[in-house]
């Protein structure tokens, strides 16, 4: 496997020029923070995942986290020193809140740390990825003692969060769930069930691991309405902080899969665990529905992430691999097989389509922050559904992508991609889980039509379509199309809308993506002129987004049939 290197100028390209990271910085809550050093604190970020993180993923990948026999998860050879190095840093604290020992910084510069770290190793960035979704959920509805309790030890990276929803009969349909809490005479509660599918539900790299628990109180109204949320700490701690005797929580299986090897996903079974309720009974969902915009995105981001790793790996490999002729080579000689045209374009799109991620991503991020800080309320609503309206996109599109990449990458290895000792195949088996997990792709698609179109009567959509047009005009064909499948889906609510969700999100995930290339190819054209120094990064940031705009872009209005076939090309629907 080749080596990875952290794309810095990319990043900082997409913070500066699509995300806006300028305007962050006007915001007060910002302003004194520091956002013009953030290149340094990139390529701080940049060494650790490069130095440190990356040469832990082949090797996690080969041995995997293992179950031993007293019920313990032992992690991959260098995966703790790793850990060690990433939170004595301070990466786990970036965004976090400041009363808790957190930095403060915006979530987009957390995300495109965040984008290192899991280029660097995937399998390991889900363990702080996971800490971020419990300090997210108990930043927003713990209560005062609960925040001391938990937080600083979440957020410095000492202790790690899981999420524990999952149940075999309660998947996508996270109402069927019966893990059962029952109230005890202190105020706390026992928990009995078993969870599966749990990220990072056991291991070895911290001194404590924080479980965030759906369950069901006695005589809650069945569904959703009768979750509540609960936090169960593998080791207790007592009213001073100090950690205690264990739980009864604990892993009694590990899956095998098909990639994420080192991250150990669990089976956890609670057998009268001590817990604590978060908020009050029944308001479970809710609860987890303010967390799960920030998760939907750090999904999304491992789709760039794998995809950028797969690119770098493609590049390496096309500029050593000999092939064939080109006019010009030596008489007896091969070509590399990058000067193929065909071969060309494979690179070309790979990298065309993680920059138009990495855009997307980004801007959302952005939105999410503006959202949270920004002065003024109106412009605050605003981000925020412009934040609520990209997030299914963020994810599902960019999941789809990362795996269509990753695949290409093998593509580009020919037979030695199929060969696992190149590594190119690992970046395809880890992108795989991404369009899966936080919510299939398929939930995010109808989350998409029947929730996120509908809001404020279409206002989010129609403010987005606007800014997008008049740029390029194959991006006004497409933003067109989506103007048309719109109206068309608003007038076939129910089955008809569900059928064409799908490609619906893949047609405004690559128009949003045609938007960011279309910007990036006005700014970079600009910047040429005025950065000489820097020629060669303009030039082929021109060359990649114009091949977005000419050759992928086009698919998205060929998507309208499809979006408008409605449930009757789908066949009988029931039993
Ligand atoms: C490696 C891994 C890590 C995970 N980590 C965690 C974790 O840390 N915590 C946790 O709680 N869970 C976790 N999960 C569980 C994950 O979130 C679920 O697998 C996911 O939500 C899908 O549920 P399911 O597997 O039951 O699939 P199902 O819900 O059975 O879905 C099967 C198919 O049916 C579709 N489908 C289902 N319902 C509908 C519907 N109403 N309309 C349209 N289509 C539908 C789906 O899109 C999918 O294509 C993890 C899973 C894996 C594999």
């Amino acid at each position: 496997m080749s080596p990875y290197n952290a794309p810095l100028h990319d990043i900082a390209f997409a913070l500066r020029h699509i995300a806006g990271l300028d305007e962050l910085a006007k915001i007060p809550a910002w302003s004194e923070i520091g956002l013009d050093h953030t290149e340094d604190l990139l390529a701080e970020a940049g060494r650790l995942a490069t130095e440190v993180i990356a040469p832990t993923n082949r090797m996690g990948d080969q041995t995997g986290s293992m179950l031993d026999d007293n019920g313990d998860v032992v992690t991959p050879e260098g995966f703790r020193q790793a850990y060690q190095q990433l939170i004595g840093g301070g990466w786990t604290a970036v965004s976090a809140d400041p009363e808790h020992g957190g930095a403060g910084f915006p979530l987009v510069v957390d995300v495109a740390i965040q984008e290192m770290v899991t280029s660097a190793n995937m399998a390991f960035s889900l363990c702080p990825m996971l800490s971020q979704s419990a300090i997210g959920t108990l930043s927003a509805h713990g209560s005062h003692e609960q925040k001391h309790r938990w937080l600083p030890s979440l957020i410095s990276g000492t202790w790690t969060g899981t999420m524990l929803l999952t149940e075999p009969q309660a998947g996508s349909d996270v109402g069927a769930l019966t893990t059962r809490a029952e109230p005890q005479a202190d105020g706390t509660y026992r928990l009995w069930g078993q969870k599966i599918f749990i990220t990072w539900g056991e291991h070895d790299m911290a001194d404590n691991i924080v479980h965030c628990v759906l369950a069901r109180t006695p005589d809650a109204p069945i569904g959703t309405r009768g979750i509540s949320l609960f936090i169960v700490p593998k080791l207790l701690v007592d009213d001073s902080g100090a950690l205690g005797e264990r739980n009864a929580i604990r892993c009694i299986g590990l899956e095998h899969k098909v990639g994420i090897h080192a991250s150990p996903t669990c089976v956890m079974e609670l057998d009268g665990a001590v817990g604590e309720l978060v908020g009050e009974e029944h308001e479970g969902m809710p609860q987890m529905f303010t967390m799960m915009n920030k998760a939907r995105l750090l999904v999304g981001l491992e789709g760039l992430a794998m995809a950028e790793r797969a690119y770098q790996q493609a590049v390496a490999f096309a500029a050593e691999r000999r092939q064939g002729r080109r006019p010009d080579t030596e008489p007896g000689a091969q070509a590399p097989i990058n000067q193929h045209p065909d071969v060309r374009r494979m690179l070309l799109d790979m990298r065309a389509r993680s920059e138009a991620m990495r855009g997307l991503l980004y801007l959302n991020a952005a939105a999410a922050d503006q959202a949270a800080r920004h002065p003024d309320p109106i412009h605050r609503q605003q981000a925020r559904h412009r934040a609520e309206l990209l997030t299914p996109v963020s994810k599902a599109w960019c999941t789809d992508q990362g795996v269509e990449v990753a695949s290409m990458g093998i593509q580009v290895h020919g037979g030695m991609g199929f060969v696992e000792e190149t590594g190119a195949a690992q970046h395809w088996r880890d992108s795989r889980i991404a369009p899966i997990y936080e919510g299939t792709n398929g939930i995010q698609a109808i989350d998409l039509v029947a929730r996120k179109l509908p809001m404020d009567n279409g206002a989010p959509l129609a403010a987005l379509l606007e800014e997008m047009t008049g740029l390029d005009k194959n991006l006004d064909q497409a933003v067109g199309a989506i103007a048309e499948a719109t109206r068309w889906l608003e007038e076939h609510p129910g089955d008809d809308a569900l059928a064409g969700a799908t490609p619906f999100l893949q047609m405004l995930g690559l128009t949003v993506g045609g938007w960011i290339m279309a910007r990036a190819w006005g700014t970079a054209g600009g910047l040429e002129a005025t950065e000489p120094e820097h020629a060669d990064f303009w030039r082929a940031k021109q060359l990649s987004s114009r091949f977005y705009l000419d050759q992928i872009l086009p698919t998205a209005p060929a998507l309208l049939p499809a979006v408008t076939s409605g449930a009757s090309a789908l066949g009988k629907l029931s039993s």
